[in-house]
């Protein structure tokens, strides 16, 4: 009989300082090779992961209210996900789908075409990141409506690669100094409740008639838009500016591209965040949810559109992979089997009230919003809307030295996002929960 090998801790356990001293020789290390272009939150560096626990280098365990930025939906190494990939990877861990296909493609496909929304035909493309997805839905649009203008919003995010710069609304540290950027994109007003207290109808009037009167309804390919705003600040638009958007696309043909990419996979209580107000996208895009933390995207969208492209227009080496196909079937599986869109409403049930409870007695929060398990906390300078990003990031990394994993976003920097994995256990989240409150009330009052 083998000895079974030691369980990890299934709460959090502060050994050390955070970051402790073998995250802290890594991170000496990773300053003479690793390019200082790319950042962590929080360089502690990790060992092992499961649930919403993460275990580092030094024997500490932290709560994970990220989920590596909204991707480990059903949890790190979850046992759907890990069990079939570990199968694929035995047996083939590449051909590329463009040289010889395989099945598992096909079954990610079929299911992404039986759960976004609409119950049109559907087809769609694989690829390896998210702002690949948005690249090709940008081609897609372009070439079957012949049109060249895409219209995207403020406050946006679409990805750090050419184009998706260019889609991406924030400069720095973004886009600053990494121009030119491609043309043919136009920005117009977003529905943003807290800042604006317009109605959602009202605002898409606006950004309607930017285009009509700037543009022209026929020279715009697509509208781009993320439901519920990710790394802007998890803003979500009025209720009716998504519909009245939609409805224009739908009467002007112009595509209507839902960028689903961070509320995709049960994130917001559904399976996609379009389906809180029943619009239907022409294209969506989708990745960091869909694999349960493999590297995988893709762009689903009507067969008409779709099947417009010619052959090899589309496509990547990767694009597809079948270890990151059997990771998708896998965690689609974890979700529909477990009812994660209900976990993230529970979770999104437990947190607004407190949330909510704190804002109604800090004046340094703005707003406590989000759907599900994405949830933002916007802070500003007491009693005013002038936005904070100091206090916002001095709570962040009061959280992170306690072994709480709290990411931050906003077009001001000053937005708490909480992500945590779907399958959280309850005290856990309770514990992390109360880390963070504890923090606001420290550093607001
Ligand atoms: C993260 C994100 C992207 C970019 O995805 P990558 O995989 O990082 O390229 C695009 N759109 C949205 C809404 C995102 O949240």
């Amino acid at each position: 009989m083998t000895a079974s090998p030691p369980q990890a801790p299934t709460a959090r356990v502060l050994r050390t300082e955070i970051p402790g001293p073998h995250s802290r020789e890594l991170h000496r290390r990773r300053a003479a090779t690793v390019a200082s272009g790319v950042a962590s939150v929080l360089p502690v560096y990790i060992a092992e992961a499961a649930g919403g626990l993460l275990h580092d280098v030094d024997g500490n365990s932290l709560i994970d209210l990220g989920s590596g930025i909204a991707v480990t939906n059903v949890g790190n190494a979850a046992p759907e996900v890990v069990e079939p990939v570990r199968r694929q990877v035995a047996e083939f861990t590449h051909t590329c789908f463009m040289v010889t296909p395989y099945e598992n493609y096909l079954q990610v496909c079929e299911e992404l075409a039986a759960l976004t929304p609409g119950e049109h035909e559907k087809r769609s493309a694989l690829f390896n990141s998210g702002a690949e997805a948005v690249e090709n839905a940008v081609k897609i649009a372009r070439r079957a409506t012949g049109r060249q203008a895409i219209v995207v919003f403020d406050h946006a995010y679409h990805g750090r690669t050419n184009l998706t710069m260019a889609l991406t609304a924030k400069s720095v540290p973004y886009k600053h100094g990494f121009g030119p950027f491609a043309p043919e994109i136009y920005r117009v007003p977003m529905s943003y409740p807290a800042r604006d207290a317009r109605t959602g109808a009202q605002v898409a009037r606006e950004a309607i008639e930017r285009i009509e009167k700037q543009l022209g309804a026929d020279s715009v390919a697509a509208v781009l838009i993320e439901p519920i705003q990710g790394e802007g600040g998890f803003i979500e638009p009025a209720t009716g500016f998504l519909p009245a958007i939609a409805q224009w696309c739908t009467d002007n043909g112009v595509l209507f591209i839902a960028d689903e990419i961070q509320t995709g996979f049960c994130r917001t209580g559904e399976w996609f965040a379009c389906e809180h107000e029943d619009v239907v996208p022409d294209l969506i895009t989708t990745a960091k949810g869909i694999a349960g933390g493999l590297p995988l995207a893709a762009v689903t969208g009507r067969a008409e559109l779709m099947d417009a492209m010619p052959p090899s227009s589309l496509g990547g080496t990767y694009g597809g992979n079948p270890v990151a196909c059997a990771g998708a079937l896998g965690a689609i599986r974890a979700m529909r089997e477990r009812d994660l869109a209900r976990a993230a409403r529970a979770i999104g049930d437990l947190m607004l009230p407190r949330l909510r409870a704190l804002a109604a007695s800090s004046d340094a929060i703005l707003d406590v919003r989000g759907r599900g398990a994405m949830i933002g906390i916007e802070f500003v300078k007491p009693g005013t809307s002038e936005p904070d990003p100091e206090v916002t990031s001095r709570i962040a990394g009061t959280c992170h030295a306690q072994g709480v994993v709290i990411l931050t976003c906003g077009t001001y920097g000053n937005v708490i996002r909480l992500l945590p994995p779907l399958v959280i256990e309850q005290s856990v989240l309770d514990e992390g929960l109360a880390v963070l409150e504890a923090a606001i009330r420290e550093h607001t009052s």
